[in-house]
């Protein structure tokens, strides 16, 4: 093992034994690599960050403008920065009806956790309200509304008055009542391993949210930004939140995330008491501006219409004829291949790795391999990582 590797582990805080602990000296579009030349294709978007590719130019050229401008200037909120102010207006023009005021934070856990306390705050009620095998972050309001006992019950206590319902249960509905102040869900849900919404559950859990006075938040931290063959998932599926929470690429590859709501919701944070939520670096002016041009080339480029077309073309390319694949789950570019069992799974992922490719399962779905590569992939690069996927499902 090289001196870098040693020193990663020795100093680095880690939480798993066994870190891919791959170094990568540089990156650009789809590809990742090493110092000793070996090439890598990003099968996964460093989980769905980087939709508009490694090192696109118009992001590296925004950073370095914005660094060249100012960088840090207050904490949130007080001074006018341009980046934060156009991103916000261009996002405002693209997110679901209303939903025109974006409070920027650093990252999914915080829009989370922001997004709670604003439902929280505007409702005057408690209890909230998510979904089995949910990920919406690992701090400890986020953690609460994992749908996961594993992962969150040694963190005890978490918040109180939260429960978790069954997602595409209609049934489980009635349990959202007048108590409730928000129920949280990602539209697609992407942790339990891509799993879509079925029979209008979301028109359905819109409709008994606005029976008894619940926001309805959609964390699309995962799955917005094209990710899913629309710019935002809500809009694929008809359905306007109360609040959206944003994240991962939003920031087209710098740490940003935000929470978008009806100004009057909003306005919420500024009474009994004022600054309802406080953050020094949300919306850091270097990452609003990498953001803002990683959403414009998105829209310049019409990358987001093309999302469904390369799903469906990685979809009929990946071969299932051996009974090895299950099923392929997929909602645009964020896909699963479903193998129904671990030790294959594993054997596939080690041989996907040894071909170059990065991927890896879900946190809570250890069957299936994640697809979830930039949206700038093109047919040419589609075909050659599916011929890779094929041989290593050969070999296992
Ligand atoms: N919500 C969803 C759906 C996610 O996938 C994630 C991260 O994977 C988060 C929230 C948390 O985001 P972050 O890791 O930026 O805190």
């Amino acid at each position: 093992m090289g001196r870098l590797s040693n020193l990663f582990l020795d100093h680095v805080g880690q939480t798993i034994d066994t870190p891919m602990g791959l170094e990568i000296c540089r990156a650009e579009g789809i590809y990742m690599y090493s110092p000793d030349g070996k090439e890598y294709i990003d099968l996964i978007s460093g989980v769905t960050v980087s939709n508009v590719g490694h090192k696109n130019k118009a992001v590296t050229e925004a950073v370095c403008k914005q660094v060249n401008d100012y960088m840090h200037l207050m904490v949130y909120g007080e001074i006018i920065q341009s980046p934060q102010v156009m991103y916000a207006t261009k996002l405002a023009e693209f997110l679901p009806e209303g939903l025109t005021s974006v409070y920027f934070v650093n990252s999914g856990s915080e829009a989370i956790e922001g997004s709670l306390k604003l439902a929280k705050r505007y409702t005057g009620r408690t209890e909230l309200i998510s979904f089995v095998d949910a990920y919406h972050g690992s701090t400890h309001g986020a953690l609460s509304m994992m749908g996961n006992e594993f992962f969150r019950n040694s963190f005890r206590p978490l918040l109180p008055d939260t429960r978790s319902l069954r997602f595409n249960n209609l049934e489980d509905l009635k349990f959202i009542t007048e108590r409730t102040a928000a129920v949280l869900v990602e539209p697609v849900q992407g942790e339990a391993g891509v799993i879509a919404p079925e029979n209008d559950f979301l028109k359905a859990l819109r409709q008994r949210c606005d029976e008894v006075g619940a926001l309805l938040i959609f964390d699309e931290i995962q799955c917005g930004f094209g990710r899913t063959g629309d710019i935002f998932a809500a809009k694929r599926y008809g359905v306007t939140p109360d609040i959206l929470a944003m994240a991962k690429a939003m920031g087209g590859g710098m740490p940003l995330g935000g929470f978008a709501a009806r100004p009057e919701i909003m306005a919420s944070f500024k009474t009994n008491p004022i600054l309802g939520h406080i953050t020094t670096f949300g919306g850091h002016p270097v990452c609003c501006a990498a953001g803002l041009a990683a959403f414009n080339y998105l829209i310049e480029n019409k990358l987001v219409e093309d999302v469904d077309r390369k799903g469906e073309l990685i979809k009929s390319l990946i071969k299932t004829d051996d009974g090895k694949v299950k099923e392929i789950r997929s909602v645009g570019l964020l896909m699963a291949v479903e193998f129904g069992d671990i030790d294959l799974c594993n054997r596939i992922a080690a041989l996907v790795f040894e071909n170059g490719l990065i991927s890896e399962t879900f946190l809570f779905n250890e069957t299936a391999l994640r697809i979830a590569p930039p949206l700038t992939i093109t047919d040419e690069e589609i075909y050659k990582v599916c011929e890779k996927i094929n041989n290593a499902i050969e070999r296992a």
